[in-house]
């Protein structure tokens, strides 16, 4: 077999000063088709010589567009809209190449994403100070909202389009300049949004994308040009993000992993639960932060569940995202062989610790892909809650039931566990569910709703350690996160009424 790496020799670079800028470090890293297990490209992994480039290239850009009138920018955000609107078929399909999900898929995340653009095209009304006319006699208070200079995004493989997207079009729309580091495992996305952003009439040096590893990531956390950082990612990393990126003096917002629970109740639709717990533990091969990981049956319903479930699993059809002869597929492959085994692991796991299992998705083949990464959807039962399979986030097509007896232990289970980032209740009592809103300790809520990922107007984020920080994404937390206040207190002097010399501390009358 040939080495894979050496299959392409296709170097995917940076985006600076307004166009594609090739690496001094001579560092790549293979990018694969997850469908094919082949190599399509290397990417380039920034130096320190790239790192400043991207760094004064950028701070150019936000001396520029930060001049830019409301009205200027905005014409640039609808141009953008209105191009993202008319090509994300040409995103869709890049994303599917190099993540591996089915591409209605990767159009629902750019329709997620564009939600925000649109949200950033309405900036002028969110971004606007207050005025306190007289708040003491002859004294008007008011406040500006300004950009902060240039803000760093870092974003996971899951979504290349649509975490970006939580976060740049606010900043730019703000008057930021933005540089974005994506994952190293989908870079192309990010490439593609910058030559789109230049058609829209974005001045060059306001997007930059920085390609690399953790080289990059910490060029941009140490470096006193940039001002905030917004990443999301793996929890571990996110703390290490928040403590060196606010050790640096910097603004931060780090989304981290997740490990979601489905609580179902004695009364709910069965069949609605079944469907919903399909598409939101094998959606995009269960590589979303917010999918649905664990079930908790109030019995007596599990053995009814687990036999929907299961019925539902063997009419899947698992390909190549990018479908075959027209035909899309459910589900795609994982990212990378090695994420694939660690999935594997996990199912080991549990098993080892006594789970049941009763869809086994470990060693699935894909006739005429046996080179891809995929994974088979898998259902265990009776998960210990001591396993670390229950404990940890898998990020795979696995679905865990545990059985529960009360509504009140579903609950504390819930709130046990180390993440806050979703969960659902499905339940036809309308009391339950309120009460369940009340006392769960998690930042996104669904109501008979897998995935209750929020609207562009209201902001996302989980508690715990699925964000550290203090804003969320998107939203008015967005706005508030890309902007900073300032407060004049202003007098223009009536010569009648100059109020003399007094060293006391300013009184309002
Ligand atoms: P990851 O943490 O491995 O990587 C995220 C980013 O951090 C990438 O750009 C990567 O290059 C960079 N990075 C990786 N290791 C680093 C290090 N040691 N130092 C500095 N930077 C480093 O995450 P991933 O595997 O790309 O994405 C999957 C994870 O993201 C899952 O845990 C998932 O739950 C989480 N996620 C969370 C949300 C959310 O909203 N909370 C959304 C999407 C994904």
């Amino acid at each position: 077999m040939t080495d894979p790496v050496m299959t392409s020799t296709r170097v995917i670079s940076h985006w600076i000063d307004g166009e594609e800028r090739a690496s001094t470090s001579g560092r790549t890293a293979p990018v694969y088709n997850p469908a094919t297990g082949a190599v399509s490209a290397q990417v380039a992994l920034a130096d320190r010589a790239d790192i400043d480039r991207a760094l004064e290239s950028a701070a150019r850009g936000y001396k520029v567009w930060s001049s830019y009138s409301i009205a200027k920018r905005q014409t640039v955000l609808f141009a953008f809209r209105e191009l993202l609107n008319a090509r994300r078929g040409e995103l869709a399909e890049i994303i599917t190449s190099e993540h591996g999900k089915v591409i209605s898929d990767a159009m629902g995340e750019i329709l997620r994403g564009q939600e925000v653009v649109e949200l950033a095209t309405g900036f002028p009304h969110l971004i606007k100070g207050a005025y306190s006319e007289n708040a003491s006699t002859g004294i008007d208070v008011y406040s500006l909202k300004q950009s902060l200079g240039v803000v760093g995004i870092i974003s996971p493989f899951n979504f290349p389009a649509m975490v970006p997207m939580w976060f740049f079009p606010i900043a730019i729309a703000a008057g930021n300049a933005v540089i974005l580091k994506p994952s190293e495992k989908d870079p192309s996305a990010a490439l593609w949004i910058a030559q789109l952003w230049k058609e829209a009439g974005l001045p060059d040096g306001v997007f930059t994308v920085l390609q690399g590893d953790k080289l990059a990531v910490d060029g941009l956390l140490t470096s006193p040009v940039v001002q905030s950082i917004s990443f999301v990612g793996s929890t571990p990393i996110a703390q290490y993000i928040y403590e060196t990126a606010s050790k640096n003096g910097k603004r931060v917002q780090a989304l981290g992993g997740a490990k979601n629970h489905m609580l179902v109740l004695p009364d709910a639709d069965l069949n609605l639960v079944a469907d919903q717990a399909i598409n939101a533990g094998y959606g995009a091969a269960g590589e979303r932060c917010m999918a649905i990981s664990v079930i908790l049956a109030v019995e007596p319903v599990a053995d009814e569940l687990i036999e929907k479930i299961k019925e539902r699993i063997s009419n899947l059809r698992i390909g190549n995202g990018a479908g075959v002869d027209g035909v899309e597929p459910d589900m795609g492959p994982l990212i990378s062989g090695v994420h694939r085994d660690k999935v594997s692991s996990y199912v080991d796991i549990a098993e080892a610790d006594g789970a049941e299992i009763v869809v086994d998705g470990r060693g699935f083949r894909v006739d005429g892909h046996e080179d891809g990464f995929f994974f088979g959807p898998t259902l265990l039962d009776n998960v210990p809650t001591t396993s670390r399979a229950y404990i940890e986030e898998i990020f795979g097509p696995v679905l865990s039931i545990i059985r529960v007896q009360t509504f009140q232990e579903g609950v504390d289970l819930i709130n046990s566990g180390e993440f806050g980032n979703g969960t659902a209740i499905f339940t036809n009592d309308g009391g339950a569910a309120r009460r369940f809103q009340h006392e769960i300790q998690v930042g996104m809520i669904g109501i008979n709703v897998p995935i209750p990922v929020p609207v562009a107007y209201h902001s996302f984020g989980g508690w715990k350690a699925s964000l550290f920080g203090d804003a969320k994404a998107y939203g008015v937390h967005g706005f508030d996160f890309f902007t900073r206040e300032k407060a004049i207190t202003s007098r223009w002097l009536d010569p009648a009424k100059h109020g003399g010399i007094n060293l006391g501390f300013p009184q309002n009358d």
